[in-house]
């Protein structure tokens, strides 16, 4: 597939097949693109800031990420608003959450990035079988930074150090949002739904939601400035007790 449309504002693209028969040229004007791919995080960080120089929204869904994502030069120059959606169970058990600082670094105009992994299916190691030190990376700074969300939040050693990284790196962050949920829990559920009960979650992913709320309460919450408006998102207290 070739798009030579140089005119395009908007793109949503998805598929199912290897990425390396598509051709986006060179859309100088596009500023809002959505990708559903293989590899996608990878793709993006790699290919798009030469094709689309002017975005300022990308979104990314991975349906399998295999690699970590590399560094490059290139650059997202105008890029505000950063979506990385990991997929069920697309994300290799060696992938380095860490690595999407390349997309920081890259962007140094982004203010806002959503995360979303799948906790139930990570088989990342967690912070408590290696509390070795955590990574430090102080030369990478994301200052324009305001607002991060990571929902599906788990104890994977290298997504809380990505969150470490990010409190420590940032002086501009506003609001930072750790969900242990896949996202949809209620705070309280007879107040939402008729029948007075969350959605059954399985005790695997309970115990996992436990495991990263002592992560956050062990690494994490001793390091939020004061002034941040942090929120942790829990398993229901009543219907996912353990
Ligand atoms: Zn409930």
């Amino acid at each position: 597939m070739e798009i030579e449309a140089q005119y395009l504002s908007k793109i949503n693209f998805a598929a199912v097949d290897e990425l390396g028969q598509l051709s986006l040229g060179q859309s100088l004007q596009l500023k809002i693109l959505e990708i559903y791919y293989y590899g996608a995080v990878c793709y993006a960080r790699a290919k798009l800031p030469s094709s689309f120089p002017s975005l300022e929204s990308l979104t990314i869904f991975s349906w399998s990420e295999m690699v970590s994502t590399p560094m490059a030069p290139s650059k997202f120059s105008y890029l505000k608003h950063l979506r990385v959606v990991f997929l069920a169970r697309s994300l290799s058990p060696t992938y380095d959450h860490c690595s999407l600082i390349s997309f920081f670094d890259a962007s140094p105009s982004l203010e806002t990035f959503f995360l979303q992994v799948v906790p139930m299916y990570a088989k990342h190691p967690s912070i408590f079988a290696d509390p070795s030190d955590l990574r430090k990376m102080p030369e990478h700074r994301h200052d324009k930074l305001k607002n991060v969300k990571i929902v599906g939040f788990s104890s994977s050693k290298s997504l809380v150090e990505l969150t470490c990284h990010i409190l420590e790196s940032t002086t501009s962050l506003e609001y930072l949002t750790l969900d242990t949920t896949d996202g949809h829990s209620p705070p309280r559920c007879s107040s939402v739904h008729n029948m007075g009960k969350c959605f059954p979650i399985d005790r695997d992913v309970i115990l996992e939601a436990h495991k990263a709320l002592l992560a956050i309460r062990t690494y994490i919450q001793g390091i939020v400035p004061s002034k941040l408006k942090f929120t942790v998102g829990k398993p229901c207290s009543q219907c996912h007790a353990v």
